[in-house]
């Protein structure tokens, strides 16, 4: 996984020409790529075409997370990785802190706190 932090300034330059709403619908058309090339490899993509196609995905789902809330996504992350870990039965530290699972409403957006 590539370090997208990199490429902060130019897909804020991206986000500042074209809009937020452009963008979002540019993000579901990446998706849709994506999904598509991975249904036909390796039938009739390429690991190439999928390359590709993630590499838009990556830079489209980057653009949403600072559109929507980077900090609220990184804990989004950690709340679902530590969610499977334990569907898994393994250990998981939650790369921001305490754990997220306390809150007794799955799905119902528990990192969601005042301040965050
Ligand atoms: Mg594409």
């Amino acid at each position: 996984m590539p370090d997208m932090t990199k490429y902060r300034p130019m897909l804020e330059r991206i986000i500042a020409r074209y809009g937020k709403q452009d963008q979002m619908a540019k993000c579901h058309e990446e998706c849709h790529e994506l999904a598509n090339a991975l249904e036909g490899y390796p039938r009739v993509e390429t690991e190439g075409d999928v390359i590709f196609e993630i590499a838009d995905v990556l830079i489209m789902a980057t653009q949403m997370a600072y559109i929507f809330g980077e900090s609220e996504v990184k804990l989004a992350i950690d709340y679902k990785l530590e969610r499977q870990a334990k569907r898994m039965g393994i250990e998981y530290t939650p790369v921001h802190g305490e754990s997220l699972l306390a809150h007794p409403e799955d799905g119902d957006h528990p990192w969601r706190k005042e301040g965050v």
